[in-house]
């Protein structure tokens, strides 16, 4: 693809420049708990803003909240607004997964109705996939939806429910048919999360802030109109979360490349400049050839994706390669911090305790949206070729699947 922007491209960054400029707030260091509240009323307050004026969603249509523009006009929104401190983290799965599977199998009305409010953050929506029993072998989920007069009833429990506290609305897979193989018989819906039969339990972290849920269901009620897809079609209608899943992650998840470079222009080691010790130099060579290679392998994606493809397995690689440096940056510099890498308050540490954060969360990207594992099981049979791994539960009825399973 050729990285310079055409005509039409530059007016829309200087645009894009001005509008930030005036009204984005700067970068700020450190996300240690203490500040996680203020933090989401900020990023609320940032969303109205944006759609305010006509920045959020820009690749969707119109009439739901959008702004019809291409997949590289939001790549120029992403590379201006990264500039800024602003927080999306809360809309992310939202926007990045929900919105797409709505489009896709909402009614015109539901769209018409729920898109708009998502894209203004006036609703926050978090995906029900995982659960205890099921995480990366997803299609192996439990959670019962039985049908219920014209509607139905759900039943279980899901786990890892990134911002489900914050939500009004959740994507949930369910098993509508137990008696056929796992991928068969699951049913895809909208829920309303503020209703009785629903328990949204936080998880604290490691860091003392809770960015994720345990989500009970106890005869929780869904109307059928909040279906997406068929019934027992759920597996189809979920691959296009995940399909976007992919696409938001090779998208948002940080390699921590721009903060390793900026520690390394302005801190000092023995004395002298960080950017003149052999171990730094030679750190700042390998994570920039990685760097550089997950930005253009995303770029490859995001170039498929405006010419009607689907996200494909580049961000499995984009995701593996980035988590791991990611992780890898953060232990780094924590050593080099010394006893200050062990303070964890954002006023004292050092770079307000923006590495610790990155250590302590580093692992959970890793796992978050596909594991290192799963992103090499899809390379090795997608991009290598290689055999699928054998699959002892194909063809199965999910209830006869010896796996501790009562459903
Ligand atoms: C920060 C964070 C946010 C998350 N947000 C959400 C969310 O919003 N919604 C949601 O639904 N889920 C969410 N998750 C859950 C996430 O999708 C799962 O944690 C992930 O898919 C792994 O599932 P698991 O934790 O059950 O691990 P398991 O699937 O039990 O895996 C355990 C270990 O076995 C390995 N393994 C499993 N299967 C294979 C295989 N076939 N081949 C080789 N190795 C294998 C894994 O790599 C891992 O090391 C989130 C997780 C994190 C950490």
């Amino acid at each position: 693809m050729d990285f310079n922007d055409n005509e039409e491209q530059a007016r829309f960054r200087s645009e894009v420049k001005d509008w930030l400029a005036a009204n984005a707030g700067p970068k700020r260091e450190g996300l240690m708990a203490g500040n996680q509240e203020n933090r989401y009323q900020q990023a609320v307050d940032w969303y109205h803003k944006r759609y305010d004026a006509g920045y959020s969603c820009l690749t969707w249509p119109k009439e739901y909240g959008g702004q019809g523009l291409t997949q590289l006009h939001q790549v120029i929104w992403n590379q201006e607004v990264s500039n800024y401190g602003e927080p999306d983290e809360y809309f992310v799965i939202g926007i990045g997964n929900c919105g797409p599977a709505l489009m896709a199998y909402a009614s015109e009305e539901m769209k018409k109705e729920l898109l708009p409010r998502m894209a203004r953050a006036d609703d926050i929506w978090c995906q029900l996939f995982s659960e205890p029993g099921a995480g990366s072998d997803v299609a192996g989920l439990s959670t019962k939806a039985t049908k219920d007069g014209d509607g139905w009833k759900l039943n279980g429990q899901k786990i890892w429910t990134s911002g489900a506290q914050y939500s009004r609305y959740g994507v949930i897979l369910t098993r509508t048919d137990p008696t056929v193989s796992k991928y068969r018989g699951l049913t895809m819906f909208m829920i309303d999360l503020q209703q009785a039969g629903v328990e949204v339990k936080p998880i604290k972290q490691i860091d003392g802030g809770a960015h994720f849920n345990e989500v009970f269901f106890n005869d929780a009620v869904v109307p059928d109109s909040y279906r997406l897809g068929g019934v027992n079609e759920g597996w189809g209608a979920a691959l296009t979360v995940l399909m976007n899943e992919r696409l938001a992650n090779a998208s948002a998840a940080p390699d921590g490349f721009e903060d390793f470079f900026n520690w390394a222009k302005s801190a000092e080691l023995d004395g002298k400049p960080a950017s003149e010790d052999p171990i730094v130099r030679d750190k700042l060579a390998t994570w920039y050839s990685q760097h550089a290679g997950v930005k253009a392998t995303t770029f490859r994606m995001i170039t498929a994706v405006s010419k009607g493809g689907v996200p494909g397995a580049e961000g499995s690689l984009g995701k593996l390669v980035g988590a791991s440096m990611n992780q890898d940056i953060a232990n780094f510099v924590i050593d080099q911090l010394d006893s200050a890498g062990q303070l964890t308050d954002d006023e004292s540490t050092p770079y307000g305790g923006h590495f610790q954060s990155a250590v302590l969360m580093a692992a959970g990207i890793r796992l978050a949206g596909g594991t290192d594992e799963i992103m090499r099981n899809i390379i090795a049979e997608q991009v290598l070729g290689l055999p699928q791994e054998p699959r002892a539960d194909k063809g199965v009825p999910f209830n006869e699947i010896p796996s501790g399973n009562t459903a």
